[in-house]
């Protein structure tokens, strides 16, 4: 009901801002942080920021260092219940690498069922709320993987022989879509693209940081009376570091990735803007990850923006340009 509401009032974009606890080892460490209440955050902010030296933003809602996945993924479920309705829904993960990101949507890297992220809940809950309307309309569930790097788009479920003799720049829509039906199939799954996606990878250089990663669930569903098809999906998105390069500092490769990823957060950031403003003219053609999730973005599509923050100090320069983002499209 509540949900409904605020959807009514928001549009159909929501905003969460997640603060990660600081990590063991960092014993006592004061957090840029200064207070957490309801949906609003506010940090301490240097005096070029800010003259009171506190500074603070509004969301939908913030989670603080102590929430659990498991809350987390609570304020998400009605978005999992509209796709097996046949909306299209978007679930990004913003921040700068080390944030939290990967954490949100799929967990930590020792993977255990409560550590489980919201990739994992939301292919669970569809599951479930499938079985459960299963005496009324009969749903298929398949899944994709996709990786953008340099706005190249990359099949992740593609068995590595089968990638060696393709070409490059795999068209979307023929990317593999695996039928699951199960969590288990979907660990699986998930542990597959992980592997095709750290290859390629150079030691030096943490590509997982540096591409976006999109786990796209089709569902589809036949009504057993009147057999018409409804059709949902939703695109889960581990976006890449949106931390500030220094372009003095950087050259070659590094350049031409950072200047990507930059391009393609902010057109990421203009469309969620235009969508928020209900402007008739929404700029989706300026990146690949806009163009590729275009179908779910706006109209009657629903958008969830997990925007994720470090807790440390000197992290404050990005995580004041990581709060201004999501603010402009909250
Ligand atoms: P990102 O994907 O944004 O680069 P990660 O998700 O990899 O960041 O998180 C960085 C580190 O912090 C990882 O070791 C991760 O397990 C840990 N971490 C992140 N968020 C949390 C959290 N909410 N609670 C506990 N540990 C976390
Ligand atoms: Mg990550």
């Amino acid at each position: 009901k509540l949900y409904n509401q605020v959807q009514d009032l928001k549009g159909n974009i929501r905003v969460y801002c997640r603060v990660r606890p600081f990590l063991p080892g960092q014993p006592n460490r004061l957090s840029s942080v200064d207070h957490i209440e309801e949906g609003n955050i506010s940090i301490i902010a240097p005096l070029k920021y800010s003259r009171e030296g506190k500074k603070s933003f509004t969301f939908n809602k913030v989670f603080g260092p102590s929430a659990t996945q498991e809350e987390v993924f609570s304020d998400t479920q009605p978005l999992i219940r509209s796709v097996l309705d046949g909306y299209n829904v978007c679930i990004f993960a913003y921040g700068q690498t080390g944030s939290g990101k990967t954490y949100t949507m799929s967990g930590p890297r020792e993977l255990t069922e409560e550590g489980q992220g919201v990739n994992y809940r939301a292919l669970g809950d569809l599951f479930l709320l499938s079985e459960q309307r299963k005496d009324t309309i009969c749903y298929d569930i398949s899944v994709q993987m996709l990786e953008i790097y340099n706005e190249q788009v990359k099949d992740l479920l593609v068995t590595l022989e089968i990638r060696n003799s393709s070409q490059n720049g795999i068209n979307v829509p023929e990317a593999n879509l695996v039928p699951v039906s199960t969590t288990s199939d979907v660990i699986n799954l998930m542990n597959l693209g992980q592997k095709n996606r750290s290859v390629g990878a150079t030691a030096m250089n943490d590509r997982s940081s540096r591409s976006h990663s999109c786990l796209t669930v089709h569902v589809q569903g036949r009504d057993l009376t009147s057999g018409s098809i409804l059709r949902g999906c939703m695109h889960l998105v581990d976006l890449a570091g949106s931390e500030r390069v220094d372009k003095s500092e950087v050259t070659g490769d590094r350049l031409k990735e950072a200047q990507h990823i930059n391009k393609s957060l902010s057109a990421l950031g203009d469309v969620i803007y235009s969508l928020a403003q209900k402007s008739s003219h929404v700029p989706y053609r300026n990146s690949k990850l806009t163009q590729l999730l275009q179908d779910s973005l706006g109209g009657q599509a629903k958008t969830l923006m997990f925007v994720h923050i470090s807790p440390e100090p000197e992290a404050l320069g990005e995580t004041i340009s990581t709060l201004k983002f999501a603010e402009r499209v909250s």
